[in-house]
C-alpha cells in the first residue's frame, strides 16, 4: 500500500527536522529547497555562523536519536561576560547549576547532521535548487521553479508543509487575504557579524565558556566561541543614524567608533574596517500570524509562521518545538489534516507569540539593563527563591532556556509576576540581607501556583 505524502517547502532547520520525525511515522516526504545542498556549496554565507542552542531544541534532538552526532560539536556557555565601557568585566552565571547552561553551535555543522540523517532516510527526497515562486488557493498547487534549467512545474499540496523561512512565499501568496493575518514587523536595528580569530596556539582569546556582552545603551555588540578557537561577533545597531549602520563611511569612521565603545575588544577583531563597511548588514523582525493553516492544505511551520527577533536566542529553538508538538499531536491524536493542523496552532500559537515578545524584551536586557547595578541583585535574588521554593519560583530564563516542559505562555506569565515583586523588593535595599526572606516567600507562595500543575509532558 503506497504510504501517505507530505511536500515540505524548505530544508532548512524546521523542514528538515519535521521530514525526519514525519518520515519515520511512515509518511513519504518530498523537501523542495531554493538553495544548493549546503553540503556541496554554502549557500547559507551571510547568515548568523552560530546559534545558541538550548533545552527546547535540544529535546528535539534527543526525541530524534540525534543529539550524540550533535553533542561533540557544542560549545558550552555558562553565563554571560559583561564588559562595561571602563573595561571591567563580570560573570553572570545563566543558571543555578553546571546542568543549567547554553551551548553555542555552528548552524552549518547542525544543519549538515539534519541533512545527512533526512537523506539517510528512503522515504525522504530531498530536492534542492527548487524554488517555490507562489501558492494557488483554490488550485491547491504551488507554483515551482526549477533553477536547474528554469523550468516551471507544480507541487500539490497533500498537503503542503511551508518551512521556507522568515520570508515565507507560502505565507506571503496569502496577503491580502484573511487566512493568515500574517504581519511583518522589521526593527530598526540590524546586525553585521564579525570574527575574532583562535590565538596562534589555537586558544580562545576571550573566556571560551561564555557568551560575552558589550552593552552600551542604544546598541551592544556580542560574542559567541566556536570549537576552533574563534569567536563569532555580532553587532547590532540601529541601521540608520550616529551610533548607526548609515554612519559608516569610510575606515576611520568605524575605527573611531570601536575605539570609543568597544576599545578592549577592538584590537581582537579580525578586518575589522573592511568587515564593518562590506559585510552584508542583516535585517530583524517579527513575523506574527493569527492563524497557520489553510484548512487541511497549508501548514506554516517555524519561521515561517513565527519569525522572531534573536535576543532570547529562541527561534531555532522554537522551531525544533514546533517540530515535537506537531508530531506529537500526530502521534497522539487521530483526525484529518485539518483537525491536526488546528490543535497544532491552539497548542502553539500564544507560545510563539510570549517569546516573540520576551525576545523583543531581551534586546533591552542584554544592551542595557545588564548595566544596571541592581541587575546581578535581583538574579541572584531570583535564584535564592528558586532554591527556597523550586515548586514556584524559577527565574524567567531558566524556565524559558532550561525547561522545555514549561511553554513559553506560562513563563511569561509568570515571570511578570516574579518581576513584579523582585523589582519592588530591591527597589529600596543595597544588599539582600536587608529582605525579610520570611516575608518575601509567603507572599510569593500566596501570588505563584505551583510549577508542577502547568508542565507539559510531551513524551511518548
Ligand atoms: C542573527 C541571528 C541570530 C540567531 N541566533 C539564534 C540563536 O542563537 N538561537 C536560536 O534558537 N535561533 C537563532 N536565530 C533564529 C534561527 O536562525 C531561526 O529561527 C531558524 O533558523 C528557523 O529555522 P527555519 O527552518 O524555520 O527557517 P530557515 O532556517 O530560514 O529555513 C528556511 C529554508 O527555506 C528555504 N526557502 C526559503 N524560501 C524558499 C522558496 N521560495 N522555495 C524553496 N525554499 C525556500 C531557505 O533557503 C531555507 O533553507 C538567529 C537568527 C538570526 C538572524
Amino acid at each position: 500500500m503506497p504510504l501517505e505524502a507530505i511536500n515540505i517547502i524548505g530544508a532548512g532547520q524546521c523542514g528538515t527536522l519535521l521530514s525526519i520525525m514525519l518520515a519515520r511515522q511512515g509518511f513519504e516526504v518530498d523537501v523542495f529547497e531554493r538553495n544548493d545542498d549546503p553540503r556541496i556549496k554554502d549557500a547559507e554565507a551571510g547568515r548568523s555562523i552560530n546559534l545558541a542552542l538550548a533545552a527546547r531544541g535540544i529535546n528535539a534532538l534527543v526525541r530524534t536519536g540525534l543529539y550524540n552526532q550533535i553533542a561533540p560539536m557544542l560549545m558550552p556557555m555558562r553565563g554571560r561576560m559583561v564588559h562595561q565601557s571602563d573595561g571591567k568585566t563580570e560573570f553572570l552565571p545563566y543558571g543555578q547549576n553546571d546542568a543549567e547552561i547554553i551551548y553555542s553551535v555552528t548552524r552549518s555543522d547542525l544543519n549538515q547532521v539534519l541533512l545527512n540523517v533526512a537523506d539517510g532516510i528512503p522515504n525522504v527526497r530531498l530536492h534542492f535548487r527548487q524554488q517555490a515562486i507562489g501558492y494557488d488557493a483554490p488550485d491547491r498547487t504551488v507554483h515551482m521553479r526549477d533553477l536547474n534549467d528554469n523550468s516551471l512545474y507544480q507541487v500539490e499540496a497533500l498537503p503542503l508543509i511551508a518551512a521556507d523561512g522568515a520570508g515565507s512565499i507560502i505565507r506571503r501568496s496569502f496577503d491580502g487575504s484573511d487566512t493568515f493575518g500574517g504581519i511583518e514587523s522589521l526593527l530598526r536595528h540590524g546586525y553585521k557579524e564579525l570574527e575574532i580569530p583562535a590565538a596562534p596556539d589555537g586558544s580562545h582569546q576571550l573566556r571560551p565558556d561564555a557568551l560575552h556582552i558589550w552593552p552600551r545603551g542604544g546598541f551592544m555588540l556580542i560574542a559567541l566561541p566556536n570549537p576552533g578557537g574563534d569567536f563569532t561577533l555580532t553587532l547590532f545597531l540601529p541601521n540608520v543614524g550616529n551610533p548607526g549602520f548609515s554612519s559608516f563611511t569610510d575606515a576611520g569612521s568605524v575605527q573611531r567608533f570601536f575605539e570609543q565603545h568597544f576599545a578592549d575588544v577592538a584590537p581582537l577583531i579580525s578586518n575589522l574596517t573592511d568587515d564593518v563597511l562590506n559585510r552584508p548588514l542583516g535585517l530583524l523582525g517579527t513575523v506574527r500570524c493569527r492563524h497557520w493553516h489553510d484548512r487541511g492544505n497549508v501548514l506554516l511551520i517555524g519561521d515561517a509562521a513565527h519569525a522572531v527577533v534573536p535576543f532570547h536566542g529562541q527561534g531555532m529553538n522554537l522551531a525544533f518545538e514546533d517540530c515535537v508538538v506537531f508530531d506529537h499531536i500526530m502521534r497522539t491524536e487521530g483526525g484529518d489534516w485539518s483537525y491536526l493542523f488546528r490543535r497544532f496552532e491552539e497548542q502553539q500559537l500564544a507560545n510563539a507569540n510570549a517569546i516573540a515578545d520576551m525576545a523583543l524584551e531581551n534586546y533591552i536586557e542584554m544592551r542595557d539593563t545588564v548595566r544596571d547595578p541592581k541587575f546581578a541583585m535581583r538574579k541572584t535574588l531570583a535564584f535564592e527563591f528558586e532554591r527556597q521554593l523550586p515548586d514556584y519560583f524559577i527565574p524567567r530564563y531558566s524556565m524559558v532556556m532550561f525547561h522545555s516542559d514549561i511553554p513559553y505562555l506560562v513563563a511569561q506569565q509568570r515571570g511578570s509576576v516574579q518581576k513584579q515583586l523582585v523589582e519592588k523588593l530591591t527597589e529600596h535595599v543595597d544588599s539582600l540581607d536587608q529582605i525579610d526572606m520570611p516575608a518575601a516567600l509567603s507572599e510569593l507562595r500566596k501570588r505563584l501556583s505551583p510549577i508542577s500543575e502547568v508542565r507539559v509532558d510531551r513524551t511518548l
